[in-house]
């Protein structure tokens, strides 16, 4: 018979576990406790298939920055299947959809960040921009650097390239990453490295490791350094003041490119169109997804400055996905960002949500259990902690209270991730006041019963 929403919820799942291989999932998980299905969406809240509302608190995976089930979205899509369903840009090729988006996002990107390479997600896009600086490099007439430096726990994707450049231990323990030529420097996260010192100190000591590293391995070897202006798959990482500023003048110093994975940090997340706005960083490429689209299609892209375009366009690129500008993508992310634009969404992060938020966040430091709370426009973390005074890691071993915690979340119909014994939000960028004070008492009964 048919597979539908009508199924018993049982049956889904037991379908589910046997045919369906889920990303970061344990299959054993799955077999033994079925996967919560999700039928249904409409502004920032989910339904399941047993008649739960859930506030979504991480906007899908960082994305769904729009809200969900826009009727406007549904027509543009409707629209583009009968207008042009897929056409490639390959080969001297190109389509209005496209066209009309990496002109939009030239304009809506900082300084002269005017070119778009399009790919089908955060992990593409980054593979693409590996290709891209050393390719740059090459036909600067300085091949051997072929280098990228990165931070460990960043996230910058799972594919082989995008993994690599990540610094997630057990990503790469899975398949032989990192790659060649890519290293990575210590993350800037205080709560948890920074002992003794100040945030600031350490903010910049984390920074000129990114130095000593250029100078370990040779100035004329570093192709580029890519972060994210917020670590946001690390647990929501908001770095120190003084340590991007630091970052900057490093780059410039040693005339090496910077990237900023913005997959999360684009589109409104900070408060700002871009992350790298808020950290007051000048990249030369950008990486974007998520956002992008707010999920409604996968997308993603490289958006690249001048200097590295016009380098990289003497000569032909050999390099792009059969998804590269897909039609039905690139009109879905064109009308995402009218509403972004015509609804002052990012007005609203910065004006509205985020200082209402900020107050009610920052409360759950009274907590026992809350050490620091951080808040970035609207991507916040709190650091779950036995004692506070001594920002000390709960013994019970990697993550078990944030695990707890976060099943409560959803047991209170609240979707809230953790990561180690961090638990992060990043909701949808409308969210209404009324919705934030629902998200904030529903953690607090979280935290209470994870006590
Ligand atoms: N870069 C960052 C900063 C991300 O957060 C992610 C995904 O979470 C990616 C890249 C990878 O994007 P995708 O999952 O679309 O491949």
């Amino acid at each position: 018979s048919r597979i539908t929403n009508h199924l018993p919820t049982a049956e889904l799942q037991a379908l589910d576990a046997a045919h369906h291989m889920h990303p970061f999932t344990a299959g054993a998980q799955l077999a033994e406790k079925g996967a919560r299905v999700i039928t249904r969406a409409k502004g920032i809240f989910l339904t399941d298939s047993e008649g739960h509302e859930i506030l979504d608190a991480m906007a899908g995976l960082w994305c769904v920055n729009i809200g969900y089930g826009r009727e406007e979205m549904a027509e543009v899509a409707a629209a583009q299947v009968r207008e042009l369903s897929y056409y490639n840009t390959f080969f001297q090729t190109t389509h209005v959809p496209a066209i009309a988006l990496a002109a939009k996002m030239a304009e809506l990107a900082p300084g002269d960040l005017n070119h778009v390479f399009f790919a089908g997600s955060g992990s593409e896009a980054n593979d693409t921009n590996i290709r891209l600086v050393r390719q740059y490099w090459a036909r600067k007439g300085q091949p051997e650097r072929r280098v990228i430096l990165s931070r460990w726990n960043g996230y910058h994707g799972s594919s082989m390239g995008s993994g690599s450049l990540g610094g997630m231990k057990p990503i790469h323990a899975q398949g032989g990453m990192p790659i060649p030529d890519i290293h990575h420097i210590g993350q800037p996260d205080w709560w948890s490295e920074g002992g003794e010192m100040s945030p600031e100190d350490f903010g910049l000591m984390r920074a000129r490791a990114l130095e000593a590293k250029i100078k370990e391995i040779g100035p004329g070897r570093v192709a580029a350094f890519i972060g994210e202006p917020v670590q946001g798959a690390g647990g929501v990482i908001i770095p120190p003041a003084s340590y991007w500023p630091e970052i900057q003048r490093i780059c410039d110093d040693y005339g090496i490119l910077l990237i900023a994975d913005e997959v999360i940090t684009g589109f409104g997340r900070t408060g700002q169109w871009f992350g790298s706005e808020a950290m007051g960083i000048r990249p030369h490429i950008m990486t974007v997804a998520k956002g992008l689209s707010s999920g409604y299609a996968p997308i993603g892209g490289s958006i690249i400055c001048d200097e590295v375009a016009d380098v990289i366009a003497g000569d032909e690129f050999n390099h792009g996905y059969t998804y590269s500008g897909h039609p039905l993508a690139a009109a879905l992310a064109l009308e995402n960002l009218r509403i972004l634009e015509e609804e002052r969404v990012v007005e609203h992060v910065r004006n509205t949500a985020n200082p209402y938020l900020a107050v009610k966040w920052a409360q759950l430091t009274d907590h026992p259990m809350v050490g620091e709370a951080k808040l970035c426009g609207l991507m916040g973390s709190i650091a779950l902690t036995p004692d506070k005074s001594r920002r000390a890691a709960f013994a019970a071993g990697e993550g078990k209270v944030g695990y707890l915690t976060r099943e409560r979340c959803f047991a209170n119909n609240l979707v809230m991730r953790h990561v180690g014994d961090r638990m992060i939000i990043a909701p949808p960028l409308v969210i209404t006041t009324d919705e934030i004070d629902l998200l904030i008492a529903r953690a607090w009964t979280s935290l209470d019963e994870a006590m």
